[in-house]
């Protein structure tokens, strides 16, 4: 007989940590399934950085206070300590693909003369945050089950039961679906038949040693493409947190069978104009993730189902919109079952903070737009990223990450008609399209689990 709990929480990433540790902070009987051997295992990729502290995002102004070791969440109204490592960074590099020219986003000089006021954010331990926010959830009762892979849910009136690989089965007045960006229970639920299909994301990942970057405590972002489809291959290198010589190193980009991203790091590290930054490459750790690209979910409850951080999401929410929004189905869960009112009614205090801090306050088209915008292929890319010379406001925020590029770019469509009228005509024909049919080449080699 599957044994009873008020809400059963799938995942324990960010948004399912945060969630297990609230309800059961709060007092309610919680049981968190998690897939993994291990929970603060890490194995997808993820840049850490503290996303984002240069304005409101996700409705919040999120931030690392260095002097109290805590990360601070003031409008949502609650901050978690952090005595992990962390490094600073300072502007963000864009380079082109033969390494001739930079544009420059942040002024680097003047950021890191002012220390941490002057920083664009910090990359932290997600290592270190999963475990504390996972003692905190076990202090507070929680019942963790690791090596749970969640095959199937079954929805009924009153109870929902939650049935693992394994053979186990979890019964809950409520679920917490934080099973993150390739959700199956948002699959189960039929949610992603109500949502638009935009391509599948992947990507490699290592923390490495021996490298010599002209601009060690900044993003350095070369903006390579693909020999033979011309996909971009964005490359991304930060500071790691772990250690002081050590890079987190990046490569990624949409879904193609024809390109092999390890590959592509492997030629960037060894053979590219790049590889000069690459002198004694040590790999100390690999990691991976492929995502699939959606709408935002239509509903985020369903049938006594709150659905938590990446899953419900387009891409990501970060690890901050993750945990906050993990916090706040569990306050939502919490209210309902105090109050007796135990269906999707109860919890509706959490499809309201949603609707107003994510879909209604972030605009999934414009990230995909940014994200459309790199697909020029190498030559246009070079060119026109040649024409910004000046030093560019920056934003970590992914929605309007690119904007000030674009922007400057967008500045000389004089001169472009007149030097590269090839270039002026796709960029027309570019901004005529739809967004679906621009992003139909990614759409047609991912791979949907509709
Ligand atoms: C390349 C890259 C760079 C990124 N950089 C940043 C960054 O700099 N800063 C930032 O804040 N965020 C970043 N992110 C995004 C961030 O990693 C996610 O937004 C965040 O981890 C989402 O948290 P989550 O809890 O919703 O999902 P996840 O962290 O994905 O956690 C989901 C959990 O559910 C488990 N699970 C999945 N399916 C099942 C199942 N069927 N049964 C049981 N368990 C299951 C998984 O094993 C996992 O532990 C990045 C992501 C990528 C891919």
């Amino acid at each position: 007989m599957a044994r009873s709990y008020d809400v059963v929480i799938v995942g324990a990433g960010p948004a399912g940590l945060m969630a297990a540790r609230v309800a059961g902070e709060n007092g309610l009987a919680v049981a968190l399934l998690e897939r993994k051997g291990a929970v603060a295992d890490i194995r997808r990729s993820c840049a850490t950085m503290f996303a984002i502290e240069d304005g409101y995002y996700f409705g919040e102004r999120m931030y690392f206070n260095e002097d109290t070791r805590r990360f601070i969440f003031p409008v949502t109204g609650f901050s978690l300590p952090y005595d992990g490592p962390y490094k600073n960074f300072y502007a963000w590099h864009l380079y082109t693909a033969d390494a001739g020219h930079m544009i420059r986003i942040g002024n680097y000089e003047a950021n890191r003369a002012q220390g941490p006021q002057g920083r664009l954010s910090v990359t932290y331990s997600k290592q270190h945050l999963l475990q504390s926010l996972l003692a905190d959830a076990e202090r507070a009762g929680v019942r963790v089950c690791t090596g749970a892979n969640v095959v199937d849910l079954r929805t009924g009136s009153g109870t929902n039961r939650v049935i693992t690989a394994e053979g186990q089965s979890f019964e809950g007045t409520f679920v917490i679906a934080a099973d993150g960006i390739n959700s199956r229970i948002t699959r189960l639920l039929g949610l992603n038949r109500r949502r638009t299909f935009y391509g599948t994301l992947q990507g490699m990942s290592y923390y490495m040693t021996g490298l010599d970057l002209p601009f060690p405590e900044a993003i350095n972002y070369p903006m390579l493409f693909h020999k033979t489809t011309q996909y971009p291959v964005m490359i991304w290198i930060e500071p790691s947190p772990y250690a002081e010589d050590e890079f987190w190193v990046y490569c990624g980009g949409p879904s193609h069978p024809a390109i092999d991203y390890q590959a592509e790091l492997d030629r960037c590290i060894a053979e590219s104009p790049f590889k000069k930054w690459f002198p004694k490459p040590v790999i100390r750790k690999r990691q991976a993730h492929v995502g699939n690209i959606w709408s935002p979910v239509p509903a985020v409850v369903s049938r006594n189902v709150l659905i938590a951080g990446d899953a419900g999401w387009t891409v990501e929410a970060e690890c901050t919109g993750a945990m906050m929004s993990g916090l706040k189905a569990a306050n939502a869960v919490t209210e309902a079952v105090r109050d007796g009112r135990l269906d999707d009614t109860g919890v509706q205090s959490y499809s309201a903070w949603w609707r107003r801090h994510f879909a209604d306050s972030m605009d999934h088209t414009e990230f995909l737009r940014i994200l459309t915008s790199a697909a020029v292929g190498e030559d246009a890319a070079a060119y026109l990223n040649k024409l910004v010379t000046e030093t560019l406001p920056c934003s970590l925020n992914p929605y309007t990450l690119l904007e000030s590029v674009n922007a400057a770019i967008m500045g000389n469509t004089g001169r472009i008609q007149k030097e590269r009228p090839d270039i002026f005509r796709m960029l027309q024909q570019a901004g005529s399209l739809s967004l679906s049919a621009q992003m139909k080449r990614f759409t047609l080699s991912g791979f949907p689990n509709a």
